[in-house]
């Protein structure tokens, strides 16, 4: 029944890997009769008498399961007024970085991480970015933006949260990992946050904790200080998350990073632009870029096609000699998460 829960993760956009490793894994998380319900759960929210109908199952049967598996992070619980839905959580984003946003140091966890890491050094994770479209995107610091442009409204993160009607806070997974195997950067960890539906159901169940505005502005201010990027669901709108990531820890990063994959995750609507005139060549800026894009001979210079218009490093230039300037060609996000969902199944032949 584990190759058949395989197959269910492999009907969403970020798939899974059929090796005997992941079954490993698969074991240490599900329990057999987990796994047989796991293999036969949609992957959207669906309304539990729905769930049983299709399953010939009662709900007294059914539930107390559903409920086993949504507070390890492994199935999507959230209410519709009085009704339940349920869904199975992806491996990406979802599976994976629910075993980790506790922040817990034991055997189990020291376990997961070992294997997980596997994973993530499977050729799975060569698939996991091999869509046109990507599951996110980088969002410019918004105290970067030049003055005088027009900006999208999913270009500011203010509004994000500004709009928020939940908001929650819980550990960057990926540093948490990377630090159970003795790998992590350092950099600050209580810096993730989610937005609605999905903020609630990260509370409701004990994997983080609500926040309010402000304290989700400070989240931002920390995590552009200790130079972490800001990232999203490539989306316009009903954002689930923004992480605040490093190039050395970040799973989604990673793909640039570790598997020189430029197009693992989509770029800001901005570029990084140099005044050769007023660099001091100081190199300041260099060590703030996790992509290599910035080199410092006579000057400072940068690569455009490695630059993915974060803004950490305009923070830093003594000389004021860095701004962002809109790209020429921009690519807009998809407008919520079922399209987002939608257009990577379809490319991957999914659909
Ligand atoms: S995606 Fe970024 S912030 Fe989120 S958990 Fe990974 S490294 Fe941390
Ligand atoms: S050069 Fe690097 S740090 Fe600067 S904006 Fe581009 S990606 Fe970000
Ligand atoms: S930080 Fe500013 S002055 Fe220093 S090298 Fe970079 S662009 Fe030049």
């Amino acid at each position: 029944m584990y190759q058949q829960l395989i197959d269910k993760l492999n009907q969403f956009p970020s798939g899974a890997p059929k090796t005997e490793q992941f079954v490993e894994l698969l074991k240490s998380l599900f329990t057999e009769d987990e796994a047989k319900l796991g293999a036969e759960l949609p992957i959207f929210p669906t309304p539990l008498a729905t769930i049983c109908d299709s399953l010939g199952r009662k709900e007294t049967e059914v539930k107390p399961l559903l409920e086993s598996m949504a507070n390890k992070g492994l199935v999507y619980h959230r209410k519709q007024e009085s009704t339940d839905l349920y869904s199975l959580f992806p491996l990406v984003p979802g599976i994976f970085e629910l075993q980790f946003m506790k922040g817990e140091v034991n055997p189990k966890t020291k376990r997961l991480a070992e294997l997980f890491d596997k994973m993530w050094h499977s050729g799975w994770a060569e698939d996991l970015f091999a869509s046109r479209t990507q599951m996110a995107r980088i969002v410019v610091m918004e105290k970067e933006i030049p003055s005088g442009v027009e900006v999208f409204p999913y270009e500011r993160v203010s509004k994000f949260i500004d709009e928020a009607d939940y908001l929650a806070l819980s550990v960057c997974y990926c540093r948490h990992e990377q630090e159970l195997l003795g790998k992590s950067c350092g950099r600050p960890k209580d810096v993730c946050l989610q937005f609605g539906p999905f903020a609630r159901y990260v509370v409701e169940r004990g994997f983080g904790r609500k926040i309010t505005k402000e304290e989700a502005h400070k989240v931002l201010a920390v995590s552009e200080e200790a130079g972490l990027v800001h990232l999203s669901d490539n989306t316009q709108k009903h954002i689930n998350f923004i992480c605040n990531c490093c190039g050395c820890c970040c799973g989604i990063l990673g793909g640039i990073t570790r598997l020189h994959k430029p197009h693992s995750v989509a770029t800001s609507h901005f570029v990084l632009e140099i005044d050769a005139d007023t660099c001091s060549a100081c190199g300041a800026c260099v060590d703030r870029c996790h992509f290599g894009a910035l080199t410092v001979n006579e000057v400072a210079e940068v690569d455009p096609d490695k630059c993915l218009g974060c803004g950490l490093c305009n923070m830093v230039c003594p000389t004021e000699s860095l701004k962002m300037r809109r790209r020429e060609e921009i690519l807009e996000p998809k407008r919520n998460f079922r399209e987002l969902m939608g257009a990577i199944m379809q490319e991957k032949g999914k659909l």
